[in-house]
């Protein structure tokens, strides 16, 4: 599976369709995390080299098909122009107007950003007009949205097919994310450590599934945990618990066996009588928790293990939160978890949404070999899917 790259085309005067993963959080019109913007710079500038005549387009929350002022990308478009020294002229109509003529009409230190793609229904469902509307005129489509590969949106996978595959290609945001993540379900250097945390096992099992095949070790923590205790016959108390998920922790642990991967579980825990973010904070020493408590934390037992293993490991894949990290009682395995991470030697890669918040949090991001830009379309890969973003990009 090889991806068509931008670097292997001649873009000199040519009109460019660029999409981008510009979905920051954002409050009251401020982004509140400007990752998702700085990782689209390498591509601009790339392009900026060759061409001028560009269109830059993403899509920001879920506004459901219907203009939103909530949901602009117009404070993205001038935190761009900031950091482009470019002037960026906001375009918010482009159904109606087609798009290629203005480009003849942009002057040397001008690009186009286009208003949120899922202002209009066509976008998600992928539509076929909306889609010819986007891309009409243009030479060449590029996809640098590393975040929305998973989805077979408009511009995602519509607009690029309306154009010849020798016209498409991968940004180098792509490049870098798919590159990264290959080096885990190919030839990882064992000892491979995959960490998984966060709220289901349902969002995780395929991953799970999928890096048994190259893993040694599997380190549970998260709501997760509580779940594969009970499956083990250890008491949770009233933690959060999927009974219906039995089958698929058993087979988990029958795949394990079969390739000889250790599956390690919490042997502590920080509880708390209510799923509350002022709730007292209660130390459980031991794997199994009293009734009338609920696990909101790995222990510091547990964290001394995980900790340990992820030291001596070459590879680590981390994802999913060790506990309730957004409240201060209970942050402190996630953090720990973060920081072990972060002293490994060995090639470490976060990815998905809250671990990354995390990492950020305690600015040990720049101290990982990868962080990725999109949870849900690297867990997708990592589950071995062939993205539908990626298919429309491949030589
Ligand atoms: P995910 O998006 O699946 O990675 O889940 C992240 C969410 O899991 C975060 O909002 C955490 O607060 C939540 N979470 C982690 N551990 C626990 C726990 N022990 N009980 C309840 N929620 C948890």
């Amino acid at each position: 599976m090889e991806l068509r790259r931008i670097q292997d085309l001649d873009l000199r005067g040519k009109k460019v369709f660029l999409r981008l993963d510009l979905n920051v959080p954002t409050k009251n019109g401020q982004i509140k995390d400007e990752t998702r913007i700085v990782a689209a710079l390498p591509t601009i500038r790339h392009i900026l080299e060759q061409t001028n005549k560009l269109v830059l387009c993403s899509h920001l929350g879920r506004p459901d098909g219907e203009r939103d002022d909530a949901y602009s990308l117009e404070p993205i478009g001038l935190r761009l122009a900031e950091m482009l020294e470019r002037e960026v002229v906001f375009v918010d109509d482009y159904i109606d107007q087609p798009l290629a003529p203005v480009l003849d009409q942009l002057g040397k230190n001008q690009i186009i950003l286009l208003e949120n793609l899922r202002f209009w229904p066509g976008e998600t469902k992928n539509d076929f007009t909306f889609a010819s509307k986007l891309i009409h005129g243009f030479d060449f489509y590029i996809n640098d949205a590393f975040g929305t590969l998973h989805r077979a949106h408009a511009s995602t996978v519509g607009a690029a097919e309306q154009l010849r595959p020798e016209q498409r290609a991968a940004g180098l945001l792509v490049q870098k994310e798919i590159d990264a993540l290959k080096l885990l379900t190919d030839k990882p250097e064992a000892p491979f450590s995959v960490i998984v945390g966060g709220a289901k096992v349902s969002d995780k099992i395929g991953v799970i599934l999928n890096l048994i095949n190259t893993c040694n070790f599997i380190l549970v923590g998260g709501a997760m945990a509580y779940t594969f205790l009970q499956y083990k016959g250890i008491a949770v108390g009233k933690s959060k618990v999927e009974n219906d998920k039995v089958e698929l922790i058993k087979s988990i642990y029958r795949n394990a066996e079969a390739r000889r991967v250790e599956i390690v579980l919490p042997i502590d825990h920080v509880c708390a009588s209510e799923f509350k973010q002022d709730a007292d904070p209660k130390a459980i020493a031991t794997a199994a928790i009293p009734d009338g408590l609920l696990g909101l934390d790995i222990g510091p037992k547990t964290i001394e293990s995980f900790s340990k293993i992820i030291a001596r490991s070459k590879t680590v894949f981390w994802n999913g939160p060790m506990g309730v990290f957004e409240w201060n009682n209970f942050s402190r395995g996630t953090m720990a978890i973060a920081k072990a991470v972060a002293d490994c030697s060995g090639k470490t890669f976060v990815g998905g949404g809250d671990s990354v918040a995390a990492v950020n949090a305690a600015g040990l991001a720049s101290r990982m070999t990868h962080v990725s830009t999109g949870g849900g379309a690297s867990l997708e890969f990592l589950e071995g899917a062939i993205l539908p973003g990626v298919k429309v990009l491949l030589a």
